[in-house]
């Protein structure tokens, strides 16, 4: 091993390209000493090495591997660099897919064409390889780089952490930014309540004395006095350091001072054009954090770049970046006074280094930055953005939420403030690369406070964009690890490669680089392994040691895919989604491409009513009141349909749903307002209450029922319309006739003294108005009783009815949600002037019936006219029933309300909700359990009302944003508040409302792991799916070239495909289908079509020999007893004519009729045949493939059952067929008698 790195150094001992690197890397893979190594010389056709580790049996019918002797080929004109970066890339690729885990090194890779996938993948590692190298960054050679990999550190982040150095009072003020630049603002400013808080009361930040350290930690200021003098002379001018009392400083437990420490880390900074080294003055906070409790800020909210992949654009999109970074967030905004005895440095100063007088010692205090800067920095600058700005918090991207559903996004992260748009290609030239309204209004907040920012840094509206560490290429569509950053990477790997001892610490740099660099493709992350094992290793025995062959194979891996750790924004969604699952014996796999119909949902045509049948395509249709789909002809046939007690011929799935109920009393005998709110759907209509429909209010059997109907649970809204004749102001007036005549009236029967009625009058009309009283009463006292919230109420009677008076209608004229809605039946179709008034507290109904009559033309007279004999003709009565648009306008009113107290939805949902209760309940016990299982189900309830049919990729692209930040996987949570604490639940996904289709199901043919086998059942799904493709283009080809199918046969794809295709043969014919069929043909004056459609079916033709067939093949036999289908060439006849003998009577007839009209003919009946028969007639050339289909047919069609819609329509049809007939001599059956055969019957 170390004479190959030894090998390895000298050729990298100068800079080199990316791909120069790469290509020489796969001359020196080949000989080194390990699993890749040997793989690599395999891959390359020499073979094994003796003594490695081996197998002759060797995968190779998949995408991976390819063939690297082909690849040579395939890119020949590119040159040998190219070839062989790609081939050095492509080789990890085979390695991983052949030899990961404990797979052995094949003994030779079998020779093998490209196929055009591979092609795709060698075309795509090109293009990426093209794409680092004509970036023009270079890897540099591995002296320099092993100085990097030694000294640096790293953060968390992969950035290097350089070695403190001795303050330089010059170097560390060149770094600062001018005076008037920190300390600008105070943080309190722009802080949310629960941080400002916590920031003006430092105590309440102190952790409990029981927490805080026993020895407080020491930190030293790594500067001489007179450099620190100098330091912090230029730190006060720039307000980053105040001065501390000694006395102040915060104490310990045991009363020592707590003071920090302060150093510098080098900084290279280009001044007047030239490099200067200068240094970054670094607090050590260490002391003073440590009785410190990290504040809860917006530290949470932090972007993550992983989520970023998740970033999605269409081909001809771009994403924008708007770009602003702050010069030094951190020494931009000052903390509260009361923090600086926490702050304080320890190194005494001259009081004079601030202005004070000379010879008093004091500390300087850094008055930001500590534990919890990154949660408030983080908290300011949402603040700027959101608050200040008035950029939507919608829009922002962060670990907390789902990528935002919009073009517009906004990521914050600390100091940067960047904005994206995402663009079509077209609107963007338009832009004229102007900056975003949002982008705007920061810049002005920003220069209003003072905050100065990074000019040199800023981008407006450009496509290429630094985000998180990665480069998001809006045009491209790729956001990945910058260029400089992957050949920095590249450098630092080979670099490793090419020591023979390495440390913990020099592993670990490499290691924080590479993971960060694999968040921009996440399978990359699959490569490491060993070097973990190995850091802890190192880390046990704090030595260089030479790393382990394997290890070294991972630092190499990891050194050929750093060109593509990048992520195609483009890709698209796939328009399968599929599942797959493994047992311990088995796998399956289902896919689906759209969602199921709603659930408790029929599938019905809507032209036909689902109760009766009948056709109501041309008249108005009754929708089911709880939206099942289905449709009626008339009330009664929803009634039907809904009612629980009764059978229904089309029983409502959603029998035990609850829709908000209307009632009607006293509706007359049409009930046209029950018939207008069915129509509207949503609401159920109770029976219509009134003496034509036997129900008498002065019964008991009458009372008892109207009791029933308001005691109904579930009724929102119930008019009333009690009987009004008795009410009229008209009456005692006398009346004028056509003729001039003045006649007496009826006699008045009320005053305005005597509501109820004078009690001078005679029996029989006392008996009268104390009724119409009583029904009046009645409606108004359920007025009064039945006000509750969202429940409604309305009665109608005459503008100028006595009723208005009533002292009951006074009151509720009180009460703030009653009004009255007046207009004339003329303005609603009604024939004549006519005022009426609705009276309740439905609130939309005014707006709907309270119209100012514009007058009309052609109204009919309210004159009164007088029959012959002596008796009046009042008109007015005729107009007793509200004309059908007053009803429509009361329903859609009605509807209106119900839709905005949202009364229908909140039935469905508790519907569902009440369903994934139950079917939680048998869940696991984590979600059976009550708090859980019923916000479980809300949440399920939610989700399912986005999961429309035709709303399957907008749920696929919801499903995309909402992966976990990381960018692998998608998961749902509800919170949980649990006394204090809230918890996360994880929710189930509603896959069950996906159209599942079972394709795949297979045992396995050898046992593994659980894990392995449930990623081999995605494996041969995907094999699958590309086999099915290949398959279809193979066919297609076939048939292009006009070559037969079977061909098909030969190759090894269509015996796979057979494997695991589960033939399903076609359900036969029935006659009734048949008749149907027919009448269809017949109807349409398809006569000849329909004998053909008999005849097809009497002699089981083949359809091909159905579409052959002409008039000349239909012979007639003499004396009407017969006839012959002759059949030219038939599937089974080797090309002989085949001949058929039809004896059905009507049969004979009806082809009679058609070929050559003389006479009538009958109806067809289906003759009953013998299975021998049959078989003979078929003409099958194989008996049991003949007895197979008979058998199976018949089992299915004993199974088949018509929808409802299917039914009724082939019901319809064969009944028009019977219609056609002449002469119905419906006839007796006869037993079909045939003969087959290639002679005898010809000559007839
Ligand atoms: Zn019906
Ligand atoms: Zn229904
Ligand atoms: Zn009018």
């Amino acid at each position: 091993m170390s004479l190959w790195m030894a090998r390895w150094r000298r050729c990298r001992s100068h800079e080199q390209s990316p791909s120069k690197v790469l290509a020489e890397l796969w001359r020196h893979l080949r000989s080194l000493p390990s699993k890749l190594g040997h793989f690599s010389l395999a891959s390359a056709g020499d073979g094994v090495p003796p003594g490695a580790e081996s197998s002759v049996r060797v995968r190779s019918d998949d995408l991976l591997p390819i063939d690297l002797r082909e690849v040579a080929t395939y890119l020949l004109d590119e040159g040998s660099t190219v070839a062989n970066s790609v081939a050095c890339v492509l080789n990890t690729l085979n390695y991983l897919a052949l030899c990961s885990g404990h797979a052995p090194v094949p003994t030779v890779m079998p020779e093998r064409p490209l196929t055009n996938p591979q092609k795709q993948v060698i075309d795509h590692v090109r293009q990426a390889l093209s794409h680092l190298e004509n970036s023009g960054e270079q890897v540099a050679p591995f002296a320099r780089m092993a100085d990097e990999l030694r000294e640096a550190k790293f953060d968390y982040a992969g950035e290097p952490i350089l070695m403190m150095e001795d303050l330089d009072a010059e170097q560390v003020i060149a770094a600062w930014s001018a005076v008037g630049q920190a300390a600008v603002q105070e943080a309190t400013a722009f802080l949310p309540d629960h941080i400002r808080d916590k920031l003006n009361d430092p105590r309440s930040c102190l952790l409990p004395l029981h927490e805080w350290p026993s020895r407080t930690p020491v930190s030293k200021v790594r500067a001489s006095d007179e450099e620190w003098h100098k330091v912090v002379v230029a730190a006060h001018e720039r307000g980053l350091m105040v001065p501390l009392d000694p006395e102040d400083v915060f104490k310990d437990a045991s009363g020592v001072p707590v003071l920090n420490g302060a150093g510098a880390v080098p900084k290279f900074k280009t001044i007047g054009g030239q490099k200067r080294k200068c240094q970054r003055f670094i607090s050590n906070l260490i002391p003073s954090n440590a009785f410190q409790a990290r504040i809860d800020g917006d530290d949470k909210y932090l972007p993550y770049l992983g989520q970023l992949t998740l970033l999605e654009q269409e081909s001809d999109q771009v994403w924008l970046t708007d770009s602003e970074d702050f010069t030094s967030s951190f020494n931009l905004f000052k903390i509260p006074a009361a923090w600086h005895n926490l702050m304080g440095f320890g190194k005494l100063v001259d009081a004079s280094a601030f202005g004070g007088p000379a010879g008093r010692k004091v500390y300087p205090a850094i008055p930001m930055g500590w534990l919890s800067s990154v949660a408030v920095v983080q908290a300011i600058v949402r603040s700027l953005v959101f608050d200040h700005a008035a950029v939507l918090r919608l829009t922002e991207v962060t670990k907390m939420r789902a990528l935002p559903d919009s073009g517009d996004l906004t990521v914050i992260y600390l100091d940067s403030f960047d904005e994206l748009r995402r663009l079509e290609k077209g609107c963007k030239e338009a832009l004229d690369e102007s900056m975003s309204d949002r982008h705007a209004r920061f810049l002005q907040v920003c220069r209003e406070k003072g905050l100065p920012l990074n000019e040199s840094k800023r981008l407006v509206a450009s496509t290429r964009g630094t985000l998180q560490g990665g480069l998001l290429d809006g045009d491209l569509g790729r956001y990945g690890l910058s260029p400089d950053k992957m050949a920095n990477l590249m450098g630092l790997a080979s670099s490793l490669a090419g020591h023979e001892q390495w440390s913990e610490f020099m592993l670990r740099h490499l290691v924080g680089k590479a993971t960060f660099g694999m968040c921009f493709r996440r399978p990359i992350f699959s490569v490491l392994q060993g070097v973990f094992s190995e850091i802890q290793c190192r880390a046990a025995f704090n030595d260089m040691a030479a790393p382990a062959a394997t290890v070294v194979d991972e630092v190499l891996m990891v050194l050929c895919l750093v060109p593509v750790m990048f992520t195609s924004l483009k890709a698209a969604l796939d328009d399968e989604v599929a599942v797959t699952d493994a047992s311990p014996s088995g796998g399956g796999a289902a896919v689906a491409t759209r969602f199921k119909p709603p659930p408790l949902t029929v599938d019905s045509d809507p032209r036909v009513c689902h109760e009766c049948g009948s056709d109501c395509s041309n008249r108005a249709r009754y929708p089911c009141p709880a939206e099942c789909g289905a449709m009626f002809c008339s009330l009664a046939c929803v009634m039907g349909h809904r009612d629980v007690d009764r059978p229904a011929a089309g029983e409502c799935p959603r029998r035990a749903w609850r829709p908000p109920r209307f009632g009607e009393r006293f509706s007359g005998p049409r009930a046209p307002l029950s018939h207008a709110v069915a129509l509207e759907g949503r609401i159920e209509v109770q029976p219509p209450f009134d003496l034509h429909f036997g129900l008498d209010m002065f019964t008991d059997h009458g009372r008892s029922e109207l009791q029933r109907l308001m005691d109904d649970e579930d009724l929102v809204a119930e008019h009333w319309a009690p009987e009004c004749k008795l009410f009229s102001r008209a009456r005692g007036r006398p009346i004028t006739l056509e003729d001039g005549r003045t006649i007496q009236g009826p006699q008045p029967v009320r005053d305005g003294r005597h509501l109820m009625g004078f009690p001078w009058l005679p029996h029989e009309t006392r008996a009268r108005v104390r009724q119409s009283n009583n029904m009046v009463l009645k409606a108004l006292k359920r007025g009064k009783d039945v006000n509750r919230p969202n429940r409604y109420w309305t009665v109608e009677h005459p503008y100028r009815s006595w009723m208005w008076d009533f002292t009951l209608v006074k009151e509720l004229e009180q009460e703030p949600d009653f009004s009255h809605a007046v207009g004339s039946l003329c303005c609603f179709g009604g024939q004549r002037e006519k005022w009426f008034s609705f009276f309740g507290d439905l609130p939309t109904l005014p707006q709907h019936l309270a119209i100012d009559c514009p007058g009309h033309q052609g109204l009919l007279s309210c004159q009164v006219t007088q029959r012959a004999d002596g008796t009046l003709v009042y008109p007015t009565e005729e107009e007793a029933e509200y004309p059908w648009r007053l009803c429509t306008e009361y329903a859609a009113a009605l509807t209106e309300q119900l839709n905005l107290d949202g009364r229908f939805d909140a039935m469905v949902s508790a519907e569902r909700e009440r369903y994934y209760l139950d079917e939680l309940a048998q869940s696991t016990g984590r979600l059976a359990a009550t708090p859980v299982k019923e916000a479980v189900a809300a949440t399920l309830v939610k989700e399912e009302a986005h999961l429309c049919q035709t709303e399957e990729r907008a749920h696929l692209r919801a499903l995309l944003r909402a992966a976990t930040y990381r960018g692998t996987d998608v998961r749902f949570f509800v919170e949980l508040d649990t006394e204090d604490q809230p918890e996360l639940h994880e929710v189930p996904y509603l896959a069950l409302r996906w159209d599942w289709k079972t394709i795949l199901a297979f045992p396995w043919k050898e046992d593994g792991h659980i894990n392995e086998l449930e990623l081999n059942a995605v494996a041969v799904y995907l094999k699958r799916r590309s086999l099915d493709k290949q398959l279809a283009e193979f066919i297609d080809l076939l048939y292009q070239e006009g070559e037969p199918i079977s061909y098909a046969g030969s190759s090894q794809y269509f015996r796979n495909w057979q494997r695991c295709y589960v033939p399903s043969r076609a359900l036969p014919a029935s006659w009734d289908l048949v008749e149907g069929l027919m009448g269809l043909a017949f109807h349409n004056g398809q006569r000849s079509f329909g004998l053909l459609l008999a005849l097809g079916f009497n002699c089981l033709l083949r359809t091909s020999e159905m579409l052959s067939l002409t008039h000349k093949h239909v012979v007639f036999h003499p004396r009407r007893n017969g006839l012959s289908v002759v059949i030219p060439g038939s599937k089974t006849s080797q090309g002989n004519p085949q001949v058929l003998l039809v004896t059905d009577r009507q049969l004979v007839q009806l082809a009679k009729d058609i070929i050559c009209p003389t006479s009538g003919w009958g109806y067809v009946v289906l003759s009953v045949v013998t299975v021998d028969a049959t078989v003979t007639r078929g003409r099958w050339s194989c008996n049991k493939t003949a007895r197979q289909y008979i058998d199976e047919g018949t089992a299915q069609l004993a199974h088949a059952s018509w929808s409802a819609p299917q039914r009724h329509s082939v019901r319809t049809w064969s009944r028009f067929l019977l219609r056609v007939p002449r002469e119905a001599t419906v006839a007796t059956q006869a037993p079909a008698n045939c003969a087959v055969g290639s002679h005898d019957s010809f000559l007839g």
